[in-house]
């Protein structure tokens, strides 16, 4: 019972890594908080760890700010921010339209700023965490995903900065670096030729990891068990990026 009695508060939650973070957090104790823009999938994974669902589009500033207020005013406190949704999007730069990069940096990575802005003042003063959901291609390069892979890199050095800013706060901000993961974000990138099995001959594992070994990294990261860690940018993928590319 790790989470006995704790806040989390968890974006992106109705899907994927985020649903598996909800159903482990409230497995050992946590009040979840399901925030998702698909009102049915937050309701879906609130219904099933007796938490509460809100509706958010986390582009939206105010919508952002209204989900934390919605929360404190719920349980009176926030212990566990979990930065989490996300989209992707393939294009290079001369074919990738303006607006789609805007959405893809206001998805993932403004809104998370947006999060931190509102949630930070709840959380300090006490032993509290921030856990924001990056990925391996912010710290390398991944083939067309433009847009993703600047946000993401943005992610992982904003962690850091609020990490420095805040540490004497009592709030630990990490990432987590998830290589590649079998949700429903990667099942639509699926449909493009080859990519599946080129994906899974550069992860010396061989294989994708599941979206409830990337909740148990976040439920480290946002532990007490991780009490000297903030800052860090946690890799979990199957040894991809431990890799140099070199052929067996
Ligand atoms: P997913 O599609 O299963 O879940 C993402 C969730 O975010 C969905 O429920 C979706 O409705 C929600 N969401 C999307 N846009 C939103 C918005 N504007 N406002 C609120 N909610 C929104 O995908 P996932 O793979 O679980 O992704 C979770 C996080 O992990 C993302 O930040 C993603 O970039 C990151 N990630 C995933 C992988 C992977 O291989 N799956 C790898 C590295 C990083």
């Amino acid at each position: 019972m790790r989470f006995k009695d704790k806040v989390a508060l968890i974006t992106g939650g109705g899907s994927g890594i985020g649903a598996a973070t909800a159903r482990l957090m409230a497995r050992e104790g946590a009040r979840v908080v399901v925030a998702d823009l698909v009102t049915e999938a937050a309701e879906s994974i609130a219904a099933e760890t007796g938490g509460l669902a809100l509706t958010v589009d986390v582009a939206d500033r105010a919508a952002v700010e209204a989900m934390v207020a919605r929360t404190v005013e719920a349980h009176g406190t926030l212990d566990i921010l979990v930065n989490n949704a996300g989209i992707g999007c393939f294009g290079r730069t001369p074919d990738l339209e303006p607006e789609t990069w805007e959405r893809v940096i206001a998805i993932d990575l403004n809104a998370v700023f947006y999060a931190c802005r509102a949630a930070i003042p709840h959380m300090t003063g006490r032993a509290t965490a921030i856990v924001n959901t990056a990925s391996i291609s912010g710290l390398a390069g991944d083939y067309g995903l433009t847009a993703y892979n600047a946000a993401k890199a943005g992610v992982i050095n904003y962690t850091r900065s609020l990490a420095v800013d805040h540490a004497r706060e009592g709030i630990r901000v990490n990432c987590l670096c998830p290589g590649l993961i079998a949700t429903p974000l990667t099942a639509s990138a699926k449909t493009i030729p080859g990519l599946e099995a080129g994906w899974h001959d550069t992860i010396p594992m061989g294989r994708a990891g599941t979206p409830e070994e990337m909740a148990e990294v976040i439920a480290f990261l946002a532990s007490d068990a991780a009490s000297y860690v903030t800052g860090a940018a946690f890799v979990a993928d199957g040894g991809q990026t431990a890799w140099t590319g070199q052929p067996n």
